[in-house]
């Protein structure tokens, strides 16, 4: 999709816009978890949700699609968010906390609630950068993207898990599950809710999948218990790539069903809620990653990636 080029995206200056009290430097919170009493766009919150400074998409712009000859153009409308994941300006995703990390985690799932409500929004995409080389912001945040149309990576994972389930009838990742227990090579951790692995053919070294034991294909069906339970997981896995592995730059990414209130065609999405299976992939260092052709080379095998993060969890 070609957008138009941005310019400064965050103000510049040597105060932090994130950081609690400099509320006036970023545009009107879209929503926060406050301590009781505290006002919108003051201090007092604990996750704080704000607009980009200057978005790529924007939920002012009138939706139009349109042919230029045998080509197709549609108009760049939908939302650039950005969370602050904490009031505390060197909190990381190792050291903030469990804690932290749920009411994280449950932001995420307030914000795909609300932005599945516009029917205009097709999918949303949620990503959790660390370290990125050059970021000029090191205040926590994650990144909530959603725009008229599927993203390239997730509209080709829901085509392949449909039609695995057009030829199994049973959901692909349900299968990945089973086959991972099973074989027990490339797990990583198994919690009561979560099941973490180093998929079979992984892009790049310790790249880790993160599924739902519990078939669902959306995010938002996420229980406090899970929550609970997938915050205390990531808060650990993030403290042994911190502590244990050099602390390198990861991408986290939530994997989820598009808005299914945003159906343009009849039998779109008709057995999505058997065929897709929601999960976060995470890739570690991905500047580093290496295609050829399109085709991702990895020199570190899973089993190998999975021992080595399952020993350094353990010890
Ligand atoms: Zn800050
Ligand atoms: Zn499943």
């Amino acid at each position: 999709m070609l957008v138009r080029p941005r310019g400064g995206a965050e103000p510049a200056g040597a105060e932090c816009p994130f950081c609690p009290g400099n509320e006036a430097s970023t545009p009107p919170e879209i929503a926060a978890y406050r301590k009781e009493g505290s006002a919108p766009n003051s201090p007092g919150w604990q996750v704080r949700v704000i607009p980009e400074a200057d978005p790529y998409f924007r939920v002012e712009w009138d939706l139009v699609r349109e042919g230029v000859g045998m080509y197709d153009k549609i108009t760049p409308r939908g939302a650039s968010e950005l969370i602050i994941e904490s009031p505390s300006h060197e909190d990381t995703p190792a050291g903030m906390g469990p804690d932290q990390l749920e009411r994280v985690l449950w932001m995420y799932r307030d914000r795909l609630e609300d932005l599945k409500r516009d029917p205009k929004i097709r999918d949303i995409l949620i990503t959790r950068r660390y370290g990125k080389p050059g970021s000029r912001i090191s205040h926590p945040y994650s990144r909530v993207t959603a725009i008229p149309v599927i993203f390239d990576d997730l509209r080709r994972e829901l085509r392949e898990s449909r039609e695995y389930y057009q030829y199994k009838r049973r959901c692909l990742f349900c299968d990945i599950l089973r086959q991972e227990q099973a074989d027990d090579d490339r797990v990583v951790r198994l919690t009561p809710f979560f099941l973490v692995v180093v998929p079979y053919a992984a892009c790049a070294p310790f790249e880790t999948w993160i599924l739902p034991r519990q078939h669902s294909c959306a995010y938002e069906t996420l229980s406090p218990e899970a929550a609970a339970d997938l915050a205390r997981l990531l808060s650990g896995y993030f403290g042994v790539l911190a502590a244990r592995l050099g602390n390198p730059s990861f991408e986290l990414t939530l994997h989820t069903a598009p808005n299914l209130g945003a159906k343009i065609l009849q039998d779109e999405w008709a057995t999505i809620a058997d065929d897709y299976h929601w999960h976060l992939e995470i890739v570690v260092q991905p500047e580093r990653a290496t295609r050829v052709g399109g085709i991702a080379v990895n020199e570190v095998p899973p089993e190998e990636a999975a021992h080595r993060l399952r020993e350094a969890w353990r010890t």
